[in-house]
């Protein structure tokens, strides 16, 4: 399931960097995501480290691996899940033919091979307001693509619509308990849901109820598409949802993103000011409510929604332990609440003065104003300018720093230099959600592309406040 707003298409590999690490597993136990068709039986190994306890037991790149401790392998779920501390048995296919291959590791000992990913699922919807169908034609393929897996909901956060989920699937799910997964909710009434996800009908009700029955954990977000289910739909929704708790742990309120590239596609609108005010009037009562009852406020705004009501951002308690940070909830008031543990490890004063390029969206251009002036007022000889940087890739209503184009990036440091010539900074810093792993823009403009056609250092911020303010990283 993609998702709406700022924090959200790095999910699908435009980036890859999250502030906070959610406490559910990873694939990291000496695994690498590259990629493997679903059909396929089992799973092929791509590497393997030398010296490593996979190497030591025989195992082999292109080795295909059936099944261990006998289980049925289907992807890589199955052995993050099977694999014990001491290892396991593999049954393989090498050449035709089959063997049996015993792994041995010591506890907290990574095996050593990089397995063949999961291809994602594709979703079964037609969403109105997908933000996939918004996206200009020509970016590279892999941001068209539309997921709808619990794998990847389990592993990186993806929201899901569970439109489209077998028997066999949700087996899967309560087997290896795959908890927490993130549900895209929107709204209970299954013709109104229907009608916003392209599809006949889609009760979410019994779904909810037949995981949490399961002992699995969800994380529902509601994205608002005005005059389909705000106002009284929204309160009708909440009030379904509320009784879910604590199989529900947590309910995000997300407003629709519109681009500026829905040609062909059902007529939507952006959210009023005042709209955004009576949401979060609404989202205040259920608050207020589920904190007497259950001690949690369980229900929270995403940050677009409260800048959209003009609203300032809620101290740090209010979002409890952040649990929908990567959903756009929460995440400038958990930068700002960084920036501020960072200042006390700051020196007074720089030794040689230092003057950084801070760029983002118009979303957090106030908030990163403000933090920007403490350090500076802070740190005698240290300089912060920050570039607020329209975007005319997607739009100029996308304010979302996540969703920047290098194009945009270059151009509005590119003017910002030449009004200030003379003015060198010493280095450029970018907003950690706008780049993949790869270091590339949406556009495909690359961070070293910014560096080389400014002439300044660029970097992208990846929350080591200390190192930005003094230098350090960008030596
Ligand atoms: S069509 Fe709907 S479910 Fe599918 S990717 Fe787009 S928003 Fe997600």
């Amino acid at each position: 399931m993609t998702q709406l707003v700022a924090y959200q298409l790095p999910k699908l590999g435009v980036a890859g960097s999250s502030p906070v690490s959610r406490s559910h597993p990873r694939p990291s136990r000496g695994f690498l995501i590259m990629s493997e068709k679903l059909e396929e039986r089992g799973i092929v190994i791509q590497a393997i480290t030398p010296g490593s306890p996979a190497e030591d037991a025989g195992l082999r790149v292109g080795d295909r691996l059936l099944r261990i401790d006998g289980h049925e392998i289907e992807d890589m779920l199955d052995v993050l899940f099977h694999l014990e501390p001491d290892g396991a048995e593999f049954e393989v296919e090498r050449n035709g033919a089959t063997e049996v291959i015993e792994l041995v590791t010591s506890p907290g000992e990574k095996p050593g091979m990089e397995l063949g990913a999961m291809d994602m699922r594709a979703c079964h919807c037609k969403c109105t307001f997908c933000f996939i169908d918004q996206l200009p034609k020509g970016l590279r393929s892999p941001l068209y693509l539309k997921d709808e897996d619990y794998r990847f909901s389990f592993l990186f956060g993806n929201y899901l619509t569970l439109v489209g989920m077998n028997s066999h699937d949700y087996q899967r799910i309560f087997d290896m308990r795959l908890s927490p997964l993130y549900v895209s909710i929107h709204v209970t009434d299954p013709v109104i849901r229907g009608r916003l996800l392209g599809i006949k009908n889609a009760p979410i009700l019994p779904n909810l109820n037949r995981l949490i029955e399961g002992g699995i954990q969800l994380h529902g977000q509601i994205v608002l598409v005005p005059g389909e289910n705000d106002g009284a739909v929204l309160e009708q929704t909440i009030r379904d949802l509320a009784p879910l708790y604590p199989g529900l742990a947590s309910l995000s309120v997300v407003p629709v993103g519109l681009t500026e590239h829905r040609q062909d596609l059902p007529s939507l609108r952006l959210m009023n000011k005042t709209e955004a005010q009576e949401t979060l009037d609404t989202v205040k009562d259920f608050q207020q409510e589920m904190l007497e009852k259950n001690g949690t406020r369980w229900i929270y705004p995403a940050d677009e929604l409260l800048l959209q009501a003009g609203i300032e951002m809620p101290p740090d308690e209010y979002y409890e332990e952040y649990p929908q940070i990567e959903n756009g909830v929460g995440l400038l008031r958990w930068t700002i609440h960084q920036a501020e543990e960072a200042m006390s490890m700051l020196p007074d004063q720089l030794e040689s003065e230092r003057r950084i390029l801070w760029v983002t969206g118009g979303s957090a251009y106030a908030a990163l104003q403000s933090i920007a002036s403490k350090f500076c007022q802070r740190v005698r000889g240290l300089y912060i300018d920050v570039i607020s940087v329209e975007n005319h890739l997607l739009g100029q209503s996308v304010t979302a720093a996540g969703l920047l184009g290098g194009l945009d990036v270059y151009a509005a440091v590119d003017g910002w230099l030449k009004d200030r010539a003379g003015q060198k900074p010493a280095a450029l810093y970018l907003p950690p959600d706008c780049l993949n792993s790869d270091g590339m823009f949406l556009d495909d403009w690359m961070i070293k592309d910014i560096a080389a056609k400014t002439g300044v250092p660029s970097f992208q911020f990846d929350h080591d406040w200390k190192a930005m303010i003094t230098g350090r990283a960008a030596a």
